[in-house]
C-alpha cells in the first residue's frame, strides 16, 4: 500500500479495535497518517493496540466513546483535533447488529441499530466536517454493506440503517464538494469478521453460492479501498459507493 502517501494528514476511525476498523486503522498508519479510532469495549485491545504502534514510532491512538451518543461522539472528535493537530480524514466504520424477522422485531432493537449504524454518523461526520472546511481539504469514507443495496431477510433494521448511510453521503458530498472534501461509502459483501463469525455453517455456505469469486473478504479488501480513497489520486471521485464483494451484487 505504499503508493498511498498519507503523511501529514491526521485521521479518525470509528470503531478501530476490531475487524475491518482495525485494518483501516493499520493500512492509514503504514502510509503515514496520524490515527485516532474509537472502541466502545474493546479497552484491553485497544491499549496493545497503542502500544504496537507506539514501538514502532507511529502515532495511533484509541478513544472509548459510544458513537450512538452525541456528547461521546463530539468528543472523540475534539480528542482526536487536539492529540492530532486537526482531523483531515473520518472513516465512519463503526456498527452492529441486531437481527430478527420484522414481526420478531422490537422498537429497541430498530432504534438502537440505527442509532449505532446512522445517527452516529450524523454526528461524526457534522463535528468533523468543520476541521475539514477550514483546510479546504477532507475525506469521509462512511462503511456501509451490501445489505444497504440489496436488502436481506431479518437485517430490516441494519438494510435502513446502511442504505440510509448512502442517501446521507451522496448528500452531504453535494454540500461539502465546494470545499474540496470527498465523501464515499464503501459496501463491503461478506467479510471475515467477528461480526459474520456468528453466522451458521449453512448459512455461509448459501451466501458463498452468491459470490461469483467463491471465496468470502478480508478486512484488508476493505482497508486498502478505504486507503485509496484518501489519497490525493483519488481527489475526483465523490458520492460513490464502491461494493467490495467478490461480485455478488454485479
Ligand atoms: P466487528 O468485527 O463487529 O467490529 C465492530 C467495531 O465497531 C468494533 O471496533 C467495536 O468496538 C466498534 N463499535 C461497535 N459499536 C460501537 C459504538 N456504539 N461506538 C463505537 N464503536 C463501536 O465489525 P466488522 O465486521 O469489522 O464491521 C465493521 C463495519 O463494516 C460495520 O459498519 C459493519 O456494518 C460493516 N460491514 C461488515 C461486513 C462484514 O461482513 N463483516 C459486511 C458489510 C458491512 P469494540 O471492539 O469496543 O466492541
Amino acid at each position: 500500500m505504499s503508493e498511498v502517501n498519507l503523511n501529514g494528514k491526521s485521521a479518525l476511525v470509528t470503531g478501530g479495535s476490531r475487524g475491518i476498523g482495525r485494518a483501516i486503522v493499520d493500512a492509514l498508519a503504514v502510509n503515514g497518517c496520524s490515527v485516532v479510532f474509537t472502541f466502545v469495549s474493546s479497552d484491553q485491545a485497544a491499549k496493545e493496540i497503542e502500544e504496537e504502534y507506539a514501538s514502532n514510532g507511529m502515532k495511533v491512538y484509541g478513544y472509548k466513546a459510544d458513537g450512538s451518543k452525541q456528547e461521546e461522539a463530539e468528543s472523540s472528535v475534539k480528542f482526536a483535533a487536539d492529540t492530532t493537530g486537526s482531523v483531515d480524514i473520518l472513516v465512519n466504520n463503526a456498527g452492529i447488529t441486531k437481527d430478527n424477522l420484522l414481526m420478531r422485531m422490537n422498537n429497541q432493537d430498530f432504534e438502537s441499530v440505527l442509532s449505532a449504524n446512522l445517527n452516529s454518523v450524523f454526528y461524526y461526520t457534522k463535528a468533523a466536517s468543520k476541521y475539514m472546511m477550514q483546510k479546504r481539504w477532507g475525506r469521509i469514507i462512511n462503511i456501509t454493506s451490501v445489505v444497504g443495496l440489496m436488502g436481506n431477510a431479518g437485517q430490516s433494521n441494519y438494510a435502513a440503517s446502511k442504505a440510509g448511510v448512502i442517501g446521507f453521503t451522496k448528500s452531504i458530498a453535494k454540500e461539502l464538494a465546494s470545499r474540496n472534501i470527498t465523501a464515499n461509502c464503501i459496501a463491503p459483501g461478506f467479510i471475515e469478521t467477528d461480526m459474520t463469525a456468528k453466522l451458521k455453517p449453512e448459512q455461509k455456505d448459501a451466501l458463498l453460492s452468491l459470490i461469483p469469486l467463491r471465496k468470502f473478504g478480508q478486512s484488508n479488501d476493505i482497508a486498502r479501498i478505504a486507503s485509496f480513497l484518501c489519497s490525493d489520486a483519488a481527489g475526483y471521485i465523490t458520492g460513490q459507493t464502491i461494493a467490495v464483494d467478490g461480485g455478488m451484487t454485479m
